[in-house]
């Protein structure tokens, strides 16, 4: 007996990666620098590969302070 082929119902659009500057803190030297994030829904995360231009630490355990929105 043949099954009826069921497709997934469509899932639900995960939120759209978005990649925009921010402030981010540096916890090396100390110092908020702006960085690029990527964001995803609420949640907030430093680029990867990116490093600090003051102490050339690499910024990714650095915290997201605040996303430069575009006005
Ligand atoms: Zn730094």
């Amino acid at each position: 007996m043949l099954q009826k082929r069921t497709f997934n119902s469509p899932q639900p659009k995960p939120a759209p990666m978005v990649s925009s500057s921010a402030t981010v803190y540096c916890p090396i030297c100390t110092h908020t620098v702006q960085a690029e994030v990527l964001s995803r829904g609420r949640q907030v995360w430093v680029r990867p590969g990116q490093k600090c231009p003051r102490c050339s630490a690499s910024l990714a355990p650095g915290k997201v302070l605040s996303l430069n929105q575009a006005a």
